[in-house]
Formats: structure tokens, sequence, C-alpha cells
């Protein structure tokens, strides 16, 4: 199947108002491109600098989503530009997101990442590292992000029954959050689910799925 067709496919079996994120990462531009052609235009990397060089080749009316782990030091490189960071996981990170942000004269959306899974390697913190977080002082000084919801990764599992508990587990943490602080971000977004498992993340409650290799095929090398 081509690119076109695949995403045809996933948008129609896509829930209302859930936005599909193209996972592009290890994909040559002109694959990019096809995706493009077909209509998409909200595209994910998970590595700054492919992110980087992948934008400047391609049209300039793409959505770039940071969807990795990213390191204080290059959040220079996105700042210009970067429409949503899925991947916050401290105050250290968010304040200089804000100094960036603040230097390009714009607001960056940003989504606070959870640590759902139960593997070491996995980023994102845990339900007592968000609280603290949200409830620092230090986040009332922050006027160029805006915290607009949560992001977590499930285990890599075949056991359904436990990515639905991990996917339920983050929508309850949202659900806390919105009811409890209200006024520390604009709670809308939930971003979960991949590839091979997305229709489970969007039965609970997923507003923003992360697929890949269901539109390019499977990766050479992954990350
Ligand atoms: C690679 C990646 C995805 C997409 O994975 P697929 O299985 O190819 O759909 C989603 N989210 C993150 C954070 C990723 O790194």
């Amino acid at each position: 199947m081509s690119i076109a067709e695949n995403l045809q496919k996933i948008n129609n079996s896509l829930h209302p108002g859930v936005q599909l994120i193209a996972v592009t990462k290890t994909h040559p531009v002109e694959r990019l491109q096809e995706l493009y052609d077909a209509g998409h235009r909200v595209f994910g990397e998970n590595k700054v600098q492919e992110l980087c060089d992948k934008q400047v080749l391609l049209p300039k009316d793409i959505q770039w989503h940071l969807i990795g782990h990213l390191q204080t030091n290059k959040v220079k490189y996105i700042a210009p530009f970067i429409q949503l960071i899925h991947s916050v996981d401290s105050i250290k990170l968010l304040a200089e997101i804000d100094k960036q942000a603040e230097r390009n004269q714009r607001v960056i959306d940003c989504l606070l990442q959870i640590y759902l899974a139960k593997e070491e390697t996995k980023f994102g913190l845990s339900e007592e590292e968000l609280y603290d977080l949200l409830g620092s002082d230090k986040l009332k000084s922050f006027s160029h992000i805006r915290i607009v919801g949560l992001m977590g990764m499930a285990s890599n599992t075949e056991d359904r029954d436990q990515i639905r508990s991990e996917f339920r587990h983050l929508k309850r943490l949202f659900e806390h959050c919105k009811l409890n602080f209200p006024e520390k971000a604009d709670w809308k977004e939930i971003s979960m689910g991949m590839s091979s498992d997305y229709s489970i993340a969007m039965e609970e409650g997923s507003t923003m799925v992360r697929v890949g290799s269901s539109l390019f095929g499977q990766r050479k090398y992954s990350q």
C-alpha cells in the first residue's frame, strides 16, 4: 500500500477529535513529501538534529512536533518553529523552553511526559514528580510556555490488558490534574497511542496518536 492509502486508512479509523501525528523519524524527506502531498501536515520526530535537518527542506506549513527526549542545550534549535513538545519531563527543561520561546517572541505548547511503562529505558515524570512540578512556584513565572496536557508511552508488550491499564492510568492522572491544578495548564490533550496500540489508546481517551510504522512501514532501525 502507498503512504497515501495508509494515511486514508488510519484517518478513517480515528475517533472524532483525535489528531494524527505522523511519526517520520528515520524516513527520508522524499517519503515525508509524499505524506505532505497526500494532505497531511502534522509531523513528529524524536531527535532535534533530524527534525531540524528535515524542517529546512520541507514546506513551511508543516506543523512539527518533538516526541522524543529533549536536552536543555538543544531547545534553542527548535524554539523558532516547533508546534508542540510532547516530552517535557522537568521544570529545568520548561524554564529553558520558556527562555528560548521568549527570545523568539512565541509561546510554545508543551505536554508533560509521564512514565507509564514497566521498562527502565523510558523517560518521563512519576506521579509524584508531576504534582511537584505543577505545584512549583516557578511555573507562575513562565509566560512563554503553555502546558496543554500529558503524554505517555505504554509498555512494549503483547499484553493488551496491561497496555489498556497504563493508558487508563494516564487518563486518570489527566482528570486529576484538570481538577486539582485547573489554572496551571490548558488541560485538553492526552498524547497516547502508537501503531500497535492506538486503537486501545483512543478507547481510553487519547486526543493525539503518534503513528509511524503503520504509515511508512517498518523502520530499518528504530529509536
Ligand atoms: C517512534 C515513536 C512512535 C511511533 O512508533 P510506531 O510504532 O512506528 O508507530 C510514537 N511515539 C514515540 C515517542 C516514538 O519515539
